[in-house]
């Protein structure tokens, strides 16, 4: 399997070589799955004529756009989670963008500001619970969690996930460390068996009746309800409700996918246009219609899926924060054992 993989890498990257140098064209080096983000290309090329070509993995882009350097063929680099994108940042490969069009269609918390990464739709990480076994409005906030009423009764992916560090990390900014740490400690002391594997394996278990709640980012409750290759997930997705959590405070927690414009793309222009469509309502619709994610752009409104999941107030903190803090979260989730 790794082999064929590192097969396919090496056409995917012999095509992008190829073209590297056309000016009708942008190439994106991505952590986004194909089945994800290739629809969005296609309509790129629709409506500008520019092609797209795309090298896709799961791991080691930022390594090979240090190594390739100064003849690098990426243009952008597109990437889920802030800690990744600003991984990017902290290692230099990304230039800054001045795009008016960028400015009025992400809101500022939602981008860097030195305007070297952007993002490009939105994920909420939620509370989710048994639809039989906890009573609606039993949990509100975030905090909630470390009630002693749901000892043994919560489930978890390991804390040092990104996604769970994120989330830490905003409870650090509203709460500092040492609270942050009270509350990962109780999160702990409530868990239902030692954390593992990924956020649909939380809902199987509570299907399972392992545990009553777990923490999940959202788009996957839509993956798992509609999932016709796996109907067994439906029932999982069956099993839960989703709580959005410090609705009457700071909002519930949120991340981002989002980009970047490479420091020595050759095609800059493109680059810049293509991130810019995928701001457009066009684009910021197939989020939310392909993957369940919220789109960034203040004029959408939410598809009639995600809108039945709820509206919500979203946590407002500049998503660089999270990745400011996510060092302080890490050192917390190594001391507690998450
Ligand atoms: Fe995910």
């Amino acid at each position: 399997m790794k082999r064929i993989f590192s097969i396919l890498i090496i056409i995917v990257y012999t095509i992008i070589s190829f073209s590297a140098y056309s000016a009708s064209e942008v190439n994106v080096y991505s952590y986004r799955q194909p089945i994800l983000i290739d629809p969005f290309f296609e309509e790129f090329t629709k409506s500008t004529g520019i092609e797209v070509n795309v090298l896709h993995a799961k791991k080691g882009l930022l390594e090979r756009l240090l190594s390739e350097g100064a003849n690098t063929p990426a243009d952008l680099v597109l990437t889920v989670d802030i800690s990744r994108l600003k991984q990017f940042v902290e290692k230099d490969v990304l230039t800054p963008i001045e795009s008016s069009v960028l400015q009025k269609n992400i809101p500022s918390h939602l981008r860097d500001s030195n305007n070297r990464w952007f993002a490009l739709s939105k994920r909420a990480r939620v509370v989710v619970a048994s639809k039989e076994r906890v009573a609606t409005g039993a949990i509100e906030r975030i905090e909630d969690l470390t009630n002693p009423k749901w000892k043994g009764k919560i489930c978890t992916r390991p804390g040092s996930h990104a996604y769970n560090r994120s989330l830490l990390a905003s409870i650090v900014a509203a709460h500092g460390e040492t609270e942050a740490e009270e509350w990962a400690k109780g999160l702990v002391a409530n868990l239902a068996r030692k954390p593992e594997g990924n956020d649909r394996a939380q809902a199987k278990a509570i299907f399972e009746g392992v545990c009553d709640i777990a923490i999940m980012n959202t788009y996957y409750y839509g993956k798992m309800k509609f999932n016709e290759k796996n109907p067994e997930q439906k029932d999982w997705a069956n099993a839960i409700t989703l709580i959005f959590t410090n609705q009457n405070d700071r909002g519930n927690h949120i991340n981002v996918a989002g980009g970047g414009v490479v420091k020595h793309s050759k095609n800059k222009d493109n680059a810049i246009a293509l991130l810019e469509f995928l701001t457009t309502p066009k684009a910021q619709a197939l989020y939310s219609s392909i993957n369940y994610e919220y789109p960034v752009n203040p004029i959408m409104s939410l598809s009639d899926e995600l809108a039945s999941w709820g509206e919500f107030k979203e946590d407002k903190l500049p998503i660089e924060k999270l990745a400011e803090l996510a060092p302080i979260a890490q050192k917390i989730i190594d001391r507690v054992g998450w």
